[in-house]
């Protein structure tokens, strides 16, 4: 693995991960086929991209069945790379959703089989469940880690106040709480990340895998006059990726098109793509542990990996410009 990449810990932890990762929402096990797949996959761990992460919800398990037909292919140490997935969505049935003890035990076990891995790095809640008790979930937790099958823990989209709950009652139960969140954070996506979580980076130790910095390719510039036919707004049949297309006909949605065409006048007297830009903002923030990025193509990744070299880049003149396109 020769390559510029730089690695952070996780978190108030030991594991390391490289600043830049790559994950399977809607990519990969649909959008693409097994073998782009790899080829991505390939293309990012050549390039340092070590850390892949899916879920159990992604394409129905299927991103979980092509990462791990990749995995194998890359034909590396397990012990080069740092897999992780996220449990919440795991089917029909009454218990095959949420985080009961049961989920988490049968959705893991699940999963393992589909990756076809003995255990992933990181286990994430996908979402809080409030219906489930806080120290149910902690131990149900802290048994995968126990069996082996995991050997960390963490959130993803859960409240400052769930995160620190579920810390307090694994202190309580002397038991390991939640390492890291997995937030949505962009640039036009801030509020939590900067605001609420603020007193936990701290508190606990947080790390953070932060997923869609380029808010799903706007932040790319690909979207400001028409959705190119070979990109994810323009998949036939997804409700989530026509409701992200329509909404960009809005007045919001035509208010971010606009800011996106002046950041990518910075991004140019920069030497950079405005896809470099957004990813290299995100990675300048020091509470970001890894920016999850998504690609379609090898060429999106290696794109994406130049922005590394943008972040010396960003000085505070170029940060209090691009705040003031941003206004939020
Ligand atoms: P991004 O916002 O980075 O969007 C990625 C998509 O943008 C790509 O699939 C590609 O789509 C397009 N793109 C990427 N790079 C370029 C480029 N250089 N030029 C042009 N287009 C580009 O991230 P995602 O929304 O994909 O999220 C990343 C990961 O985060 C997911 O795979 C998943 O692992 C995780 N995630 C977690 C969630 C959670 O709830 N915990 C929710 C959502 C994601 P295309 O080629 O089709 O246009």
């Amino acid at each position: 693995m020769a390559n510029n990449m730089e690695y952070r810990y996780l978190g108030r932890s030991g594991l390391k991960v490289p600043v830049l990762s790559l994950g399977g929402w809607i990519t990969y096990g649909s959008q693409v086929n097994n073998d782009m797949t790899f080829q991505c996959m390939k293309t990012a761990f050549d390039l340092g991209i070590n850390m892949f992460d899916t879920a159990e919800v992604y394409a129905t398990g299927q991103s979980e069945i092509d990462m791990g037909e990749a995995i194998k292919r890359l034909e590396c140490k397990r012990s080069d790379l740092v897999i992780t997935t996220k449990l919440y969505w795991g089917g029909k049935g009454p218990n095959d959703r949420g985080l009961s003890r049961k989920h988490i035990i049968e959705g893991l076990r699940a999963s393992l089989a589909r990756l076809q891995l003995e255990y992933v790095d990181v286990v994430f809640a996908h979402r809080p469940d409030t219906d489930t008790p806080m120290e149910e979930i902690v131990r149900a937790f802290n048994w995968v880690i126990d069996q082996g099958y995991a050997f960390y823990w963490g959130s993803s989209e859960w409240s400052s106040q769930q995160i620190t709950e579920a810390h307090m009652v694994a202190q309580r139960l002397n038991l390991i709480g939640p390492l890291c969140e997995q937030p949505q954070y962009n640039m036009f996506h801030r509020e939590r990340f900067e605001k609420e979580y603020q007193p936990i980076y701290k508190n606990f130790g947080l790390g953070t895998t932060i997923w869609s910095p380029l808010a799903s390719g706007i932040l790319t510039g690909k979207y400001n006059n028409s959705i190119p036919s070979d990109s994810r707004f323009a998949i036939s049949g997804n409700s989530l990726m026509e409701r992200m297309r329509t909404s960009l006909s809005t007045d919001e949605g035509v208010a971010k098109l606009e800011k996106v065409r002046q950041l990518s006048v910075i991004a140019e007297r920069l030497g950079a793509t405005p896809a470099q830009l957004a990813l290299a903002w995100c990675v300048k923030n020091p509470n970001v542990s890894t920016v999850i990025t998504g690609a379609s193509r090898p060429s999106q990744i290696v794109e994406n990996v130049r922005a590394l070299q943008i972040v010396p880049k960003l000085t505070s003149e170029v940060i209090a410009e691009i705040e003031a396109i941003l206004g939020n």
